[in-house]
């Protein structure tokens, strides 16, 4: 199965001049979300993880439904204002500005195995500020995994020392 087939490019979205990949057609099919879901189990199953985190909105899809796979816990990275308990911060740059991201502070524990999983891995930024969340704790990072890469903007740079992995690379 090609899963390639099942997203969706949509020019000038959410602004003009970016091309937007819409993985809704891809979620929508049961077989191609079972197949994403089954490949990223397979990329990470010697991984020895205990916990994966996914950052709000899609990183919760991929992330959670991963987690129930591989039988680990799911931690929910998110906007300022969202989680109940105390959290940790961590604040990094975008293009444009800066971008916060919160953590529950006793989510991780230090030395825990774990793997971030998003949709996308575009310039990169949004896992710059997980990192920064997972660093304040001290965990290990067995892996980071992604549906597709767009590798023209060259995310990876953002992940030096770690183990990537992307279904589709673009
Ligand atoms: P990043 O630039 O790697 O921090 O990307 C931030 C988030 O924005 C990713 O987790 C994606 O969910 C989303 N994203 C960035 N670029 C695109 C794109 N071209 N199409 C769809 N989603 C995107």
């Amino acid at each position: 199965m090609n899963l390639q087939n099942y997203i969706r490019d949509i020019s000038n979205f959410p602004k003009e001049g970016i091309l937007f990949k819409d993985i809704t057609p891809l979620l929508a099919e049961p077989k191609a979300l079972r197949e994403t879901i089954r490949q990223l189990a397979d990329r990470f199953k010697d991984s020895g993880a205990t916990k994966i985190l996914g950052a709000e909105a899609r990183g919760f899809i991929f992330g959670a439904a991963l987690a129930c796979e591989m039988g680990v816990g799911f931690i929910p990275v998110r906007k300022p204002g969202k989680l109940p308990h105390k959290t940790l911060t961590a604040t990094y740059k975008l293009e444009y500005g800066t971008d916060t991201l919160c953590m529950h502070a006793d989510a991780l524990r230090a030395g825990e195995k774990i793997l971030i999983i998003d949709d996308v891995l575009a310039t990169g930024g949004t896992i710059g500020g997980i990192l920064q969340l997972t660093s304040q704790v001290g965990a290990e990072i067995t892996g980071i995994g992604f549906l597709m890469e767009l590798s023209f903007l060259n995310g990876r740079e953002k992940m030096l020392g770690h183990r990537v992995e992307s279904l589709i690379t673009f």
